[in-house]
């Protein structure tokens, strides 16, 4: 049983780079413009989890942020 983690992208400081939908293409997406598109924003499985945290770190924009989950409230 793995703890999910939260998902977060910050659209206004993405530059489009696309390492991430490269990284984890069932997490990421991209709008027409390259704009980074969250396909979830919670993901409850460990190689998710893994393939988020290692988008997070490739991302040049520092626009993503993956977070332990909590029950109640943010992590
Ligand atoms: S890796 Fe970062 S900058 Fe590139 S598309 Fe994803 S969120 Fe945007």
């Amino acid at each position: 049983m793995v703890r999910p983690v939260r998902v977060l992208a910050d659209s206004d400081r993405c530059v489009g780079a696309g390492q991430c939908v490269l990284t984890a293409p069932d997490l990421f997406d991209q709008d027409e413009e390259g704009i980074v598109v969250l396909l979830t924003d919670s993901v409850a499985t460990e190689a998710d989890a893994k393939l988020a945290r290692e988008a997070e770190h490739l991302c040049p924009a520092a626009a993503l942020r993956v977070t332990a989950g909590t029950d109640d409230g943010e992590g």
